[in-house]
């Protein structure tokens, strides 16, 4: 199985440990994992390992591969049939303190694009969507006054976009976890990012239906096709991703930017601008001209706003939050941000 069936296992087994069970996936007698399970569920007390068969505090759930639930492989026709009554539930993603500390310094706020679909799948063809169309939809965020962001890997650079190389796949979902939106397709970034709590313009395209495999936070687009499930290249599926446009995916992202509350990043040197002056109040004006703190977040009701000075990215211990009680004005933080 990928990552993206991993994260959903962890859907799967949410709350388990707090109704102190765990939940062993496999056939009734073994505990069946594949290579990335370990990976994907390190730090879940929701999950129990190999080993553990004999344990009394075990539910099953037959989920692995092979047995994938929500989808059954038709053999003759190459393709997916897929269970039209699954629903997955948002995963969980357990990070470390290293793994929390790396993602700081990758910043907030940011787009995170996705262009690439790993290409040794033989349906990769089916889910992606054009590169230059994604360099287009992050020319126009940008041109908002969005970061976009890529984990640099894969084929495609998306040109306007800060490059991060992330140390593992756990690294880049810690860094996800930061994000203000991410756009790209179906498979381990969008379950990673419904994991994460983070709002998506995904994909989808005519290989898998949005019912079987997308999340209620996230925009998910089909190019108005039925899915077809085929494991071979198929002329159905990229007409339906040649059907979704830029404009479409542009103003999707922006819905979820506008109506969420665009985390803003504000860098500078010296003296706080005036942008800054009039969301905070005057104390903590002070506060940032007279302290040397050169990065820190403000975590408000509807998001977190960063204000940093040079350089960026921060590094990860030059980071520092304070509380919301005593440091925003928050009326008039909330007049900012439905202006957004
Ligand atoms: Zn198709």
């Amino acid at each position: 199985m990928g990552r993206g069936d991993n994260i959903m296992a962890t859907g799967l087994a949410r709350d388990a440990a707090a109704r102190g069970k765990r939940i062993a996936f496999g056939d009734g007698r073994r505990i069946t994992w594949d290579q990335h399970s370990k990976e994907i569920f390190r730090g879940n007390p929701n999950i129990a390992p190999p080993g553990s068969e004999s344990n009394p505090d075990l539910e099953w759930i037959d989920y692995r591969t092979g047995h994938r639930i929500y989808n059954r492989l038709d053999r003759a026709r190459r393709r997916w049939i897929w269970n039209m009554d699954f629903r997955p539930v948002p995963g969980e993603l357990f990070f470390n303190e290293h793994e929390l500390a790396w993602a700081a310094g990758v910043g907030s706020g940011f787009v995170l694009m996705e262009p690439n679909v790993e290409a040794f799948k033989t349906w990769a063809s089916n889910k992606r969507w054009a590169a230059d169309r994604y360099d287009a939809v992050a020319t126009r965020l940008a041109a908002d006054g969005a970061e976009i962001v890529q984990f640099a890997h894969g084929d495609h650079r998306i040109r306007c976009a800060r490059q991060v190389r992330a140390p593992s796949f756990r690294h880049a979902m810690a860094a996800l976890a930061r994000a203000s939106l991410y756009v790209g397709p179906e498979g381990g970034m969008h379950h990673g990012a419904a994991a994460v709590g983070v709002p998506g313009v995904v994909l989808f395209g005519g290989f898998i239906p949005p019912d079987v495999t997308g999340y209620a936070g996230h925009i998910n687009l089909t190019g108005g096709a039925k899915a077809c499930g085929s494991l071979r290249t198929c002329a159905h599926c990229r007409a339906a991703m040649d059907r979704i446009s830029v404009e479409e995916v542009v103003s999707a992202a922006r819905q979820h930017l506008k109506g969420r509350g665009m985390k803003e990043r504000f860098e500078f040197i010296g003296n706080v601008p005036e942008k800054v002056r009039s969301l905070v109040r005057p104390e903590l004006v002070d506060w940032i001209e007279r302290e040397d703190f050169p990065v820190f977040g403000v975590k408000t009701p509807l998001g977190e706003v960063d204000f940093c000075r040079r350089p960026w990215p921060p590094r990860a211990d030059m980071v520092t939050t304070i509380g919301s009680e005593h440091d925003v004005d928050e009326d008039r933080l909330i007049a900012w941000e439905q202006t957004l």
